[in-house]
């Protein structure tokens, strides 16, 4: 059977010259590239164009294997170097592959009139835009507490490395089916109060933000931002669908976050 693929690239000269590479060692390898319905998508760039890849193939999740080259520094979705392209043609040729499956986020916006759905690979972050964001927060349906602040961040566990750990977020291993929120810049003083730290749902809780005035809100779904005035609650919870990689080799979570945020210099 042959593979049947689309290549995705961040549309700077090298990661361009990368994508019409693949394509050629592709076809001599007989993979059909088919940028409609793919099966295999690479992404040519860094993490933000897997996350593009991600969206733009939302739909068709369930019967997509991701896979990512890195064209600037080594990222969280992408593991193959631009000069191993010939490597990764040739083990995708002739190799089943591994398939790493990582969870999603779910995100109900609901306003007056209807319910909108969207599954985040990061997070979902929502900002205020006039000043402080005023929230309610509810947990599986029971107040939580009363947020005051800049905003909050529900991320995925293959999120919990981008904008959450800037929050200070706990990195979430993505076999723990989870979401994680955090606050940024929450206001708490004898008045106003929040937890102040992160919190980790498991699969099958839900959080709801519930806006009881009306306010202009910023609402992200990764790198994907819209300006509303009308929305009334947001639903998030673990999505029941998860994003695939696959793999020809071993590269494993915690080596990432090492080779990402430690290196090598920093071990004794
Ligand atoms: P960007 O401004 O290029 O992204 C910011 C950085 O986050 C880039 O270095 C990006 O890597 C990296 N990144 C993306 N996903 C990651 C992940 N899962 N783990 C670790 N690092 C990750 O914009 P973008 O490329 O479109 O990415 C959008 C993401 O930026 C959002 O989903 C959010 O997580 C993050 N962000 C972070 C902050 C913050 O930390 N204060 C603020 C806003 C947004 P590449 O260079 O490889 O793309
Ligand atoms: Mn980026």
């Amino acid at each position: 059977m042959h593979l049947n693929y689309t290549v995705i690239d961040r549309g700077d000269e090298l990661s361009r010259s990368l994508a019409a590479k693949f394509h050629l060692l592709a076809g001599e390898r007989g993979m059909i590239r088919n940028d409609a319905r793919p099966n295999f998508v690479i992404s040519i760039g860094g993490d933000g164009t897997l996350l593009q890849a991600y969206h733009k193939f939302v739909e068709r999740i369930d019967d997509i294997s991701f896979v990512g080259v890195h064209t600037g520094h080594l990222g969280f979705y992408a593991d193959w170097k631009a000069d191993e392209l010939e490597e990764l043609v040739a083990l995708m040729a002739e190799n089943e592959p591994r398939i790493v499956s990582y969870p999603l986020a779910k995100i109900e916006l609901e306003t007056a009139n209807d319910k909108t759905c969207f599954t985040a690979l990061n997070e979902f972050t929502l900002k205020g835009v006039d000043g402080t964001l005023v929230a309610q927060i509810n947990i599986n349906d029971e107040l939580f507490e009363m947020f005051r602040g800049d905003g909050i961040v529900i991320s995925t566990p293959s999120g919990s490395t981008a904008y959450n750990k800037s929050l200070g977020g706990a990195i979430v291993h993505p076999s723990m089916e989870s979401i994680q929120m955090a606050e940024i810049a929450s206001i708490n003083n004898r008045v106003y109060r929040t937890l102040g730290s992160s919190v980790l749902l498991p699969k099958h809780h839900h959080v709801d933000i519930i806006s009881s005035k009306k306010q202009r809100i910023t609402l992200a779904i990764d790198h994907i931002s819209i300006l509303r005035d009308d929305i009334r609650a947001i639903r998030c919870a673990v999505s029941d669908h998860k994003i695939s990689f696959a793999r020809y080799r071993p590269f494993t979570f915690w080596n990432r976050v090492r080779e990402a945020f430690i290196g090598y210099d920093h071990q004794q």
